[in-house]
């Protein structure tokens, strides 16, 4: 991607109406602007990091065998009824059209995938199955200050699956977990899987909880062992005794970045949802939901990766694999020398598959690309200027000092 081509949405300060720090720098750095509170749109850094994190997501919910579909965000009353949370839900946007029909704007689709299930399930030998949606989902947020970490729209992977019996849907439940485990750690991500409520239907659900100074959870966890319960179930204080190894206890705040359930039969009851078994007797089906919040993983990913000159991208979700910068001078022969070189190392790499954003311009200053090449957060960054002759300066993101390495080992470096 070539800069000058590109619209630059970075900024010198940050906006005054923002309290959080992830839609602070993601807006500072152009990967986001906000539209009202709660409410964002991804420009071209930002969405390519939105679509970094959902094709992991993706890969490992194939790997696991789930099928991705695709259910509407807008759905029918009477759905929401049969469940009673048209009633009960209270963060449920509501909609009314001009035949006074009303309408729901999912925040979750039970109520949607619920049917849907329902068309290809009829005896045991049709089950299980998972089906996966990545989609945009509403919350009527009365308080929507977290930026990207509490939405009023966001965007979300939500699995359903669907079991004979409730031995298999733990079964696959653990998949799960191991699944999740996955896609954080390939995401660059800490996360802890964390006990939480599960309901009326389960003694505990789990959560996964990225532990970050601005979390909006407060995680109980042992500085030991994998202990580890949300405040809403736990009422330790810091330094009690862990119940599982007798170490002490911590008390961090966390931010949510997965959860899953087991439903059970809560969805399948009001939908009539059954199979036939084997001895031809007609029984519900297990459920379990699982979902992760793809918009607020960036922003959690921006809240732990960062320093105080900007943003700080892992590699596997970054915008770009490599920040090319040409710095020209007064000269106007080694201009066109530098830009010539620096062109012909944008194409090569290019060649090699390597993403790499190229800032070409002419008109701005070394100070001004490197503060901009900082709050990006790009994690590699290439130079080329009178000074690096036939070499190319390289430096990571996090590192204090540069190097001057030849474009073959730049190309082995980036593959
Ligand atoms: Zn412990």
């Amino acid at each position: 991607m070539i800069q000058s081509h590109y619209p630059s949405f970075t900024r010198k300060e940050a906006p005054k109406d923002e309290e959080s720090y992830n839609a602070q720098i993601l807006i500072r750095a152009g990967f986001v602007e906000k539209v009202m509170a709660g409410v964002y749109a991804f420009l071209p850094l930002g969405l390519r990091v939105l679509r970094n994190i959902e094709q992991i997501v993706r890969e490992e919910m194939n790997a696991l065998g789930a099928h991705e579909i695709l259910m509407p965000v807008l759905s029918p009353k009477e759905q929401w009824q049969k469940t009673g949370r048209w009633d009960s839900l209270d963060v449920l946007f509501k909609l009314i059209s001009r035949d006074k029909k009303e309408y729901a704007l999912g925040p979750t689709h039970e109520e949607v995938v619920v049917p849907i299930g329902q068309k290809a399930i009829f005896s045991y030998r049709d089950l299980p199955f998972g089906l996966y949606q990545i989609q945009t989902k509403f919350r009527d947020e009365p308080r929507a200050k977290s930026g990207l970490l509490r939405g009023r729209e966001f965007l979300m992977k939500d699995l359903y699956s669907f079991h004979t019996t409730v031995e298999d849907l733990e079964i696959y439940y653990a998949q799960v977990l191991k699944v999740y485990k996955k896609i954080f750690t390939r995401l660059g991500l800490d996360a802890i899987q964390v006990e939480a409520s599960g309901g009326s239907f389960s003694k505990y659900s789990h959560e996964f909880q990225v532990l970050t100074p601005n979390g909006e959870d407060e995680i109980i966890h042992c500085e030991k062992c994998d202990f580890a319960q949300n405040r809403e179930i736990n009422e330790s204080k810091e330094g009690d005794v862990c119940p599982k190894c007798q170490a002490k206890l911590r008390v961090s705040a966390g931010s949510e970045v997965g959860n899953i359930f087991q439903l059970k039969t809560k969805y399948s009851t009001p939908f009539g949802l059954s199979y036939t078994d084997e001895k031809g007797e007609a029984r519900e089906v297990q459920m379990g939901c699982y979902g992760i919040g793809i918009s607020r993983l960036m922003g959690v990913i921006a809240e732990v990766f960062h320093n105080e000159k900007g943003l700080m991208w892992p590699d596997a979700v970054a915008p770009f694999r490599a920040h090319l910068i040409a710095l020209t001078g007064q000269d106007e022969n080694q201009n066109k020398i530098i830009m010539e070189r620096a062109t012909r190392v944008y194409e090569t790499l290019q060649k090699q598959n390597s993403t790499v954003l190229f800032d070409d311009r002419e008109n701005v200053s070394a100070g001004q690309k490197f503060a901009e090449s900082d709050l990006m957060g790009i994690p590699w960054r290439l130079v080329i200027s009178q000074k690096t002759g036939e070499q190319i300066e390289i430096k990571r993101r996090d590192e204090q000092e540069a190097r001057l390495i030849s474009l073959e080992e730049v190309i082995e470096i980036l593959k």
